[in-house]
């Protein structure tokens, strides 16, 4: 099985561009913009599809292509031959590439800004789970409490491009990954000159460039957490990043019947159940609302909409246990199939900026 996703990681590389189908034949510059270009790759554990508008696009997309895959081989904590393993295989200090610096600095600031809630060095609990496996096990009270002591993130050092972890303490940024990945390849394909795109990585990272090139605003939909062939709505969204954290991405039933999901609050070692079993976090850079939607899931709907007050670079739609829906002012969301007649609690800045 674990040949699978690179088998398929090899045949689904694939590039198809078209003219927009209502454009008639690219004669004027509305055409030009409006060619669509798409790109498939499997890369950091999911499918990602790439799509970027006009003339730059199938060059640039390419670029963006490559330049995902060559982050996700430094980045892989699982891979051996990343750049995050050998920064864990040594207690010396170890020298990255720019990027894993880059990201590296931007995850700790964001670590020390919640709460606790996102952990960098969360991997040996995560493993005792089996979620790196999918031998998927309970550990005991015990065991969880023994390896939460390796859990510390002011243990990780970056100077420049050199990171030092000490011996016991391990470095994983895959919950912040792929959002600094999106990033990086929008960031690319401007500078390439698309104007317009929208790359989505697994789903649970969106990210915009423009709007669309008719001037309308991106559609994105968030998924029913029980039900993976329905959403639960549609936001309409501008130019940033729409990034989505939930139970239903990777969990299993243990023996007792309850439910275990790969998000874990770091200072229990435990799934984090907080009553939301699905956090959408609408942010101009998809890094941070990688980082956020994670952290927020773990804090819960109270704890969450009061760091919310405290900011104003995020907006958020909330899925709760009880299927109420609680969105921050600013989104712009229609629900709808099991939720189109759903609660919803519309949260509000308390104070002005
Ligand atoms: P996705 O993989 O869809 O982006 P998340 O961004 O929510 O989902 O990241 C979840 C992954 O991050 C988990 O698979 C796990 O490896 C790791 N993780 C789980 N809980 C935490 C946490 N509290 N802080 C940081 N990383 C976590
Ligand atoms: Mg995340």
């Amino acid at each position: 099985m674990k040949q699978l996703p690179a088998l398929l990681a090899a045949m689904i590389l694939l590039l198809s561009c078209c003219a927009a189908p209502e454009s008639p034949a690219a004669k004027d510059a509305v055409a030009e913009d409006a060619a669509v270009c798409e790109s498939q790759l499997f890369a950091m554990d999911t499918y990602m599809t790439l799509r970027a508008y006009g003339s730059a696009a199938p060059s640039a997309l390419a670029e963006a292509t490559s330049l995902i895959r060559t982050l996700d081989a430094a980045l892989s904590a699982a891979d051996e031959g990343s750049e995050i393993a050998a920064v864990n295989r040594s207690a010396e200090p170890v020298t990255v590439s720019d990027d894993t610096a880059a990201l590296l600095s931007r995850a700790l600031e964001l670590s020390g800004t919640l709460n606790g809630a996102l952990s960098l060095t969360l991997s040996p609990v995560i493993r005792a789970w089996g979620f790196v496996s999918r031998a998927y096990r309970v550990p005991g009270k015990e065991e969880i409490a023994g390896l939460l002591k390796q859990v510390d993130d002011t243990k990780i050092q970056l100077e420049g491009n050199t990171v030092t972890t000490p011996e016991g303490t391990e470095l994983d940024l895959g919950a912040v990954a792929k959002g600094y990945a999106a990033d990086r390849a929008a960031a690319l394909l401007q500078e390439r000159g698309v104007s317009a795109c929208i790359l989505n990585l697994g789903g649970s990272t969106i990210r915009t460039v423009g709007t669309k090139p008719d001037g309308s605003l991106w559609r994105i939909a968030i998924r029913d957490p029980k039900d993976e062939e329905h959403y639960a709505g549609t936001l309409l969204f501008g130019e940033g990043a729409v990034d989505t954290s939930g139970g239903y991405e990777r969990f299993f039933e243990g023996e007792d019947g309850e439910i275990y999901w790969h998000i874990l609050d770091p200072a229990t070692g435990y799934p984090a159940r907080s009553g939301l079993v699905s956090v959408t976090v609408l942010t101009g850079d998809a890094c941070t609302g990688d980082a956020l939607s994670t952290a927020l899931f773990v804090m819960g709907a109270e704890d969450a909409v009061a760091f919310w007050q405290t900011r104003r670079d995020f907006e958020f739609v909330f899925l709760t246990e009880t299927d109420d829906i609680l969105l921050s002012e600013g989104v712009q969301f229609t629900p709808q199939g099991r939720y189109a007649d759903a609660p919803i609690t519309v949260i509000r800045h308390e104070t002005d900026p």
